[in-house]
């Protein structure tokens, strides 16, 4: 049920870019390219996994702390009032690429979250978002 020419695949290998905050040997982070807010990140594991259910345990507990690492960046970069952490599993519940991953959504507010994977961003201010972040985990 793993499709390995998913998106999230082909960022991991290098054949799509991404607008990258984090990588280690075992997860990679990026800006989600159609954010709900402002500071949107994805934390996504190398390993082959399709959703919350096949992910191997272990590999699930690295991807949380990963994704703590990463959110706590987020935090000091934009300093949100809250933080959604978010997961989908299958279509039915939301989910559009079928590689496991964590969304980072900050709550700011008097904003309403966007409409979840509709709009593009600009890719410039993604990548100054993501220098944001990458400044912040650097610190
Ligand atoms: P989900 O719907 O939970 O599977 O989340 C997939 C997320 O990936 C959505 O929030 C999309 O906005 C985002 N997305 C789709 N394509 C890309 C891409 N090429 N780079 C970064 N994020 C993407």
């Amino acid at each position: 049920m793993y499709d390995d020419n998913n998106i999230f695949a082909k960022i991991i290998r290098g054949e799509m870019p991404a607008f990258k905050v984090f990588e280690d040997e075992r997860a990679v982070a990026f800006m989600d390219a159609m954010p709900q807010s402002e500071g949107h990140t994805l934390v996504v594991p190398k390993a082959r996994a399709r959703n919350f259910f096949d992910i191997e345990p272990a590999v699930l507990a690295e991807l949380i702390q990963a994704t703590q690492h990463v959110a706590r960046g987020v935090q000091k970069a934009f300093s949100p009032g809250g933080m959604r952490i978010v997961q989908f599993n299958e279509a039915v519940a939301g989910q559009t690429v079928f590689h496991i991953h964590f969304h980072i959504i900050p709550c700011y507010a008097g904003a309403e979250l966007r409409t979840h994977n509709r709009d593009w961003a600009d890719k410039a201010v993604l990548a100054e978002h993501a220098e944001r972040v990458r400044q912040a985990l650097a610190k």
